[in-house]
């Protein structure tokens, strides 16, 4: 949030809200006596209500009077991660809450910084604009605070029907609240976007380490009870098939502020409740992202791929081999600056994976001798703003090869490291194709090569990796050499201090 050239302390010495815009555009009643909007009369008993609470560190929940918010980790699924940081975006609200919305992230959104400058919303709407083109019929409300979300087309776009308040939090968080409980005990919408904004609020003018912002969550923890309670009691509840979803759009540091690349500010989770959502789930590979497509997921709408969505819903989980390795992973051992208590490294393979070392030098970063398998949070501890951070389409545990961070203690010789897949089947195909997320950055003399062992044979080059890829999905067709069983594929990076390469999701396809 919530920087936008008005000082925090002049809005709230303003005191009043501001009247509320209907989705004609005509200035209504003043908010304190807003009534709710009518809206159509929805034609879904699938139905959707999410809540977006600016600002609120995960890690801060357990100790607030958070009855809801706890009851929704018991009966739903809370998957943790963190952000980006600049050079892609800064953990600020504009890009929060459109890779909420769109459901991709800044590098496609477009939307680097409060300014929304570069946002991208034609190609990559919010999700009540892509429901409102794809499912017409569908009854959809918008409510917030941080006007920008309207001003920019983030989140109210698609809405018949949206309220929009000045960032006068401590008032306007409430009358979103009622105005939508009132709608939701009195109408029949199909989905809903409520955004509330106390506790980025509270976390800028006293730190999250404070018990203010303890009390900031307790406050939306009771407005998220006042909207459960009016689901619950809707005459026609036993009907429907409603989804609640909870997400945030970046942390904080304790002692209040954003927008840089700490864990604290990095910080984000999505929690959902709702049909088909696993109860007491703590998945490790859910990211921000996931929002959107779990909304079209729980509607029973399957994303167009041309829509480029990268998210996955909540309860899809990954058959990514490394998030296997979670078990595994241990404590640093020579990254002194990462906490001990992080468990995020191991050397162990998956089942039949493999690495070679036999050219590795000696000595370096334990952690980082050969490729490791490792979680967005302890390699990107490692060292801060060297774009490990940008890692967004790595999902729970990867692989990495990272010379720039072994080469951080006394070695010898060179960092020369070979990552074996299992030989997968390939009898009677003509093309294999092997698909993955690479984050890549080139320096120097650094080789980055993907081969193919069919049959065991000598390997052959598929691809050499030579500019930067900042985290992207990529496809590789090869040709089944006639009379071949099974295909191998290697991942093969040699290095000096800068840089590294990370794989992960890899799926091997034939046809
Ligand atoms: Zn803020």
């Amino acid at each position: 949030m919530p920087t936008n050239g008005i000082s925090r302390r002049s809005v709230l010495a303003a005191g009043a809200a501001t009247g509320a815009l209907a989705a004609t555009g005509v200035i209504t009643a003043p908010a304190a006596h807003a009534a709710a909007p009518t809206l159509p009369n929805g034609t879904s008993l699938d139905k959707v209500l999410v809540v977006g609470m600016d600002g609120l560190r995960y890690d801060r929940i357990d100790a607030a009077d958070a009855p809801n918010l706890k009851a929704m980790m018991a009966n739903g699924t809370y998957g943790l991660s963190l952000l980006y940081a600049n050079p892609m975006a800064a953990t600020s609200s504009g890009p929060g809450w459109s890779t909420i919305s769109t459901g991709v992230w800044p590098d496609k959104h477009g939307v680097r910084d409060n300014t929304f400058t570069g946002r991208n919303y034609g190609r990559y709407p919010g999700f009540l604009a892509r429901l409102n083109q794809v499912r017409p019929g569908l009854s959809l409300f918008a409510a917030v605070d941080w006007p920008e979300l309207d001003t920019y087309g983030t989140v109210t776009p698609g809405a018949d029907a949206k309220l929009v308040y000045n960032n006068n939090y401590v008032v306007n968080d409430k009358v979103i609240t009622d105005a939508t409980e009132d709608i939701l005990r009195n109408q029949n919408p199909d989905v809903l976007f409520v955004y509330f904004g106390e506790t980025d609020e509270i976390g800028h003018n006293y730190g999250a380490a404070s018990p203010k912002y303890l009390d900031a969550i307790a406050v939306q923890d009771g407005y998220l009870g006042r909207l459960r309670a009016a689901i619950k009691a809707r005459p026609s509840y036993a009907s429907e098939r409603w989804t609640v979803i909870i997400a945030t759009d970046h942390g904080h540091t304790d002692a209040g502020g954003h927008g840089g690349s700490s864990i604290e500010e990095r910080r984000t989770f999505v929690l959902a409740e709702g049909p088909g959502i696993a109860a007491g789930a703590r998945p490790i590979d859910t990211r921000l992202v996931d929002v959107a497509a779990t909304v079209f997921r729980q509607l029973g709408i399957t994303p167009d791929p041309a829509w480029g969505l990268d998210g996955k819903p909540i309860q899809q989980r990954s058959t990514d081999p490394f998030d296997a390795l979670q078990p595994s992973l241990t404590g640093r051992v020579d990254e002194t600056g990462i906490p001990a208590g992080v468990l995020g490294f191991t050397h162990t393979v998956p089942s039949g994976w493999s690495v070679i070392n036999n050219a590795m030098g000696t000595g370096g970063m334990t952690e980082w001798r050969g490729w490791s398998f490792a979680t967005d949070e302890f390699w990107s501890r490692t060292q801060r703003d060297q774009s490990r951070e940008l890692n967004v389409r790595a999902r729970g545990v990867f692989a990495v090869a990272d010379s720039d961070e072994w080469a951080d203690k006394a070695f010898s010789g060179t960092y020369d490291s070979t990552l074996v897949s299992p030989a997968y089947g390939v009898s009677g195909a003509s093309r294999v194709t092997l698909d993955f997320t690479t984050f890549y950055r080139q320096e120097g003399s650094q080789t980055a090569q993907v081969l193919a062992s069919f049959n065991g044979g000598t390997p052959t080059l598929v691809k050499s990796y030579t500019v930067d890829v900042i985290s992207q999905p990529q496809s590789l067709a090869v040709n089944v050499p006639t009379g071949a069983s099974s295909v191998s594929f290697r991942f093969r990076y040699t290095g000096s201090n800068n840089w590294y390469w990370v794989i992960d999701g890899v799926r091997i396809s034939t046809s």
